[in-house]
């Protein structure tokens, strides 16, 4: 059969394949240890289940704006100027099917055919996917374990030529949990600005830090940096709403409503009763979000402890987000090799670095409690000690 073009040149989620590979295996009755999803292992606060039910009860059960509703646009709008120093308005804020509906929006409504964008690699795997899905190329800058993984100002001005229309930037990192200094983001503004560039921030994890990182957001460098600016967040990773799939953007008026457009013809409301969670969230309190913090903070040091003791593993330590990303050329395999026989033969799931554009690693989620982590980090080392 003849599939669109469009469609025959992207790869399946890699992440997802196997998350759901996982998940049959323990529906089999194996004992499946998973370290590959982004997913938090804890349910969603009581508070934010309540709003939703509530809401659910109360017959918020039909069709809404498409853009999301008013009042959550509108506390969006007043968690991005009170935590990040973002001045937007409701109007600016597009809420979508989570963080990654956001992101596909954003590059369907502004990339031309041939459009070049920019992504520092190690990326998020669909990153690259989404931006030929809307017809433009992606230009992978490829970062090394010695830098942090972090791209330097002078690498983005290397890689901008006359079709560069967008710089996708992940601070909290997937994979690698890097984290840019306030000082490196004002460096990247800075190029950013002086080339006329769009940036797509994904700030998704922008609430998990550990050892007294920071997150400045691109946009609240410099009122000239705010107008080249697009935030891409979700409510999954903060507050455990993983299924929930309400994500927003927030962007100037133009590309708001062009993406408003876009859902009207395509996904209309996000689940309006799950809106009402998501409000909970941003104005119930934020001790469940510390609670969490505490718990992911206590699990890295864990898995990193493990990490480091298994001979041939070399990993950075992170300082966001709750990934590991752990170098395995030691093993003298490729990433896709070494976690097919770590998933067939000794039952751990984790995520082959080449779906994130470095062959040479592996990506562990440590959002999964510390049993699982001993248990799986135990398993690795055996698996390693056969091929070290
Ligand atoms: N973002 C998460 C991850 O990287 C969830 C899965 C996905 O959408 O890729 O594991």
């Amino acid at each position: 059969m003849k599939l669109a073009t469009r469609i025959e040149q992207v790869t399946p989620s890699m992440t997802l394949a196997i998350d759901t590979k996982a998940k049959a295996m323990k529906r089999e009755g194996i004992d499946v240890i998973s370290f590959s999803v982004g997913e938090p292992d804890f349910n969603t606060p009581a508070h934010i289940r309540a709003a939703a039910a509530a809401a659910l009860e109360q017959g918020k059960t039909r069709y809404g704006p498409a853009a999301g509703e008013p009042k959550l646009r509108e506390v969006i709008a007043q968690k991005l100027q009170k935590d990040n120093n973002l001045c937007y308005a409701a109007e600016n804020i597009v809420v979508t099917n989570g963080g990654k509906h956001s992101l596909f929006n954003i590059m369907l409504v502004l990339i031309e055919p041939g459009d070049e964008v920019i992504i520092p690699a190690p990326y998020w795997v669909s990153y690259p996917e989404m931006v030929k899905l809307a017809g433009g190329v992606p230009v992978i800058v490829s970062t090394s374990l010695d830098q942090q993984f972090k791209m330097t100002p002078e690498q983005l001005r290397q890689a901008i030529t006359p079709k560069t229309k967008l710089l996708v930037l992940n601070s909290p990192s997937n994979p690698t949990g890097m984290v840019y200094t306030p000082d490196e983001i004002r460096a990247l503004a800075q190029v950013v600005i002086d080339h006329d560039l769009w940036v797509i921030s994904d700030e998704i994890y922008e609430k998990l830090l550990y050892d007294g990182a920071e997150h400045l957001s691109i946009g609240a460098v410099s009122p000239e940096a705010f107008e080249h600016t697009i935030i891409s967040s979700g409510f999954a990773k903060t507050y455990a709403m993983t299924g929930w799939r309400v994500g927003f953007l927030a962007a100037p008026v133009p590309i708001a409503k062009a993406a408003i457009t876009l859902q009207s013809h395509s996904t209309s409301n996000v689940c309006t009763f799950a809106q009402y969670g998501a409000m909970a969230a941003y104005e119930g309190s934020q001790d469940c979000v510390q609670e969490m913090l505490q718990a992911f903070t206590e699990r890295r040091q864990v898995i990193l402890d493990a990490v480091n003791a298994i001979p041939g593993f070399v990993c950075p330590k992170p300082n966001g987000a709750f990934y590991v990303f752990v170098n395995i050329s030691k093993t003298g395999l490729s990433s896709l090799e070494f976690c097919s026989t770590l998933l067939d033969a000794y039952h751990v799931a984790a995520v082959p670095g080449v779906a994130f554009g470095a062959d040479d690693c592996i990506r562990l989620s440590y959002a999964t409690d510390l049993n699982s982590i001993h248990t799986g980090m135990e398993r690795i080392q055996k698996y390693v000690q056969t091929l070290v």
